[in-house]
């Protein structure tokens, strides 16, 4: 079957994501997409084994979203939020507040996580700004992801976090290890004594590093997170956008699993249940009251065209209603489950450095960087998509999907690195 029109036409004007245009495999005309698998243009199809970039819990084309998109389009798909109220935007701010931790209240809505990663970082220097003090560094830590705007790149890892080009163009944050044991505390005590008066608080992915190397630490880590904020009077800023809506099976939040309310938490990835672009920053009721005054200058100064998108928050309701009906949490706990079984056998193939499951999400890492375009060629051959980067092959499957296909999914993670193992490593 030959590529379609579309493809050949459009290909040399889009440009793609994290690739070198020269050299890069030519990407992958998909057409279709249900449940938890694409079709590609030649008829071929892939078991998404990483979920549209960790968005498609539901799985492609769930009926309920559907019905909810179909029904919103013909009543109003958007209006902007300035001046304006609509009812999905409403129900889901709600309903994100009730389901946020604590009194983590206040849902300020954009398009995209960076862009909520960057309001959280703006709400948080202004709540000092609005106080008096010009505090407006942020500590973050190594191995961290936040996104790739130029304030998200500030508090990414500087060497690994892919922007490393920028150094020196970027705000200078304080960047460090995160803490796992008491010494590592007392030492970011005295760290942040020494930063005193400039840092407006810390900014962490709770639980698990994501983008940075699907890198794990235990809830103790963001309890001694909280008590340095605690002690040091500084914000503390969850970034959930991967870990957040079920991902990790036991709760739908890290900051719950954890027992940790942070100031200020942030989401999207699965919020629209990978179907449209949303994202969500939530405050709680004392950062949000700093910005209650009748100085108009103490308001946040921001607003995204299409924040608040009532398609896309129409989106999110119906997969919040997903999350309430179904038992999305015990399939991520499963998922995890089968996980640890499918994929132990990688243990023993030479060059394997780890494997690791933490929640629905499975982790190969080797003992170098692996060459990602074989490593991901192999497990298309099988029928599987995923996008290993750096030394990790990593799934993060749909929550919906079944027993037979994650154990496909695993097996193929298996081979495609035996395979690797036994040629390209020398
Ligand atoms: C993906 C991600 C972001 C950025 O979200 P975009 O929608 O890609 O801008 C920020 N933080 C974390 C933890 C992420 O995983």
């Amino acid at each position: 079957m030959s590529d379609p029109d579309w493809y050949a036409t459009g290909r040399s004007h889009v440009w793609l994501p994290y690739t070198q245009m020269k050299t890069a495999r030519a990407p992958l005309p998909v057409v279709a997409a249900q449940g938890v698998r694409m079709q590609l243009a030649d008829g071929r199809e892939l078991v998404d084994g990483i979920s549209s970039w960790w968005s498609t819990v539901h799985g492609y084309r769930h009926p309920h979203i559907e019905q909810a998109l179909r029904r919103q389009l013909e009543v109003l798909p958007h209006v902007m939020l300035g001046g304006l109220a609509h009812e999905q935007a409403w129900r889901l701010a709600q309903r994100l507040a009730s389901l946020a931790p604590g009194d983590l209240n206040h849902v300020f809505f954009s398009d995209s996580g960076s862009v909520a990663v960057e309001v959280a970082m703006k709400m948080a220097a202004q709540f000092w700004l609005n106080q008096g003090q010009r505090r407006v560094k942020f500590l973050c830590f190594r191995g961290g992801y936040h996104g790739d705007t130029f304030a998200t790149m500030s508090v990414c890892d500087p060497d690994e976090g892919m922007h490393s080009l920028f150094k020196g163009a970027l705000l200078e944050q304080v960047v460090v290890d995160l803490p796992r044991t008491p010494e590592d505390e007392a030492a970011l005590a005295v760290l942040i004594d020494q930063h005193r008066g400039e840092l407006a608080g810390i900014v962490v992915e709770p639980l698990v590093q994501g983008a940075g190397g699907m890198v794990f630490h235990e809830p103790e880590t963001l309890r001694a997170l909280r008590r340095l904020a605690d002690a040091h009077d500084l914000l503390l800023i969850f970034d959930e956008i991967f870990v957040g809506l079920g991902r990790l099976g036991d709760a739908m939040f890290a900051s719950e699993i954890a027992g940790v309310q942070p100031d200020i938490m942030t989401l999207s990835k699965a919020l629209t249940g990978g179907t449209l672009p949303l994202a969500a920053t939530i405050a709680s009721a004392r950062i949000y009251e700093a910005f209650l005054s009748d100085d108009p200058m103490a308001a946040l100064m921001h607003g995204p065209t299409y924040m608040g998108n009532a398609m896309g928050c129409a989106a999110a309701n119906a997969s919040l209603d997903l999350f309430e009906r179904e038992p999305r949490l015990a399939q991520a706990k499963a998922i995890g489950a089968q996980l640890e079984h499918v994929l132990a056998p990688a243990r023993d193939v030479p060059g394997v450095r780890d494997v690791r499951v933490r929640g629905a999400i499975g982790v190969i890492q080797l003992d170098a960087t692996a060459p990602a375009d074989q490593l991901s060629a192999a497990c298309i051959a099988r029928g599987v998509w995923l996008r290993p980067f750096r030394d990790i092959l990593y799934t993060t499957p749909p929550l919906v999907i079944g027993q037979d296909d994650l154990t496909h999914v695993g097996n193929v993670m298996v081979e495609a690195v035996r395979e690797w193992s036994m040629t390209a490593r020398r």
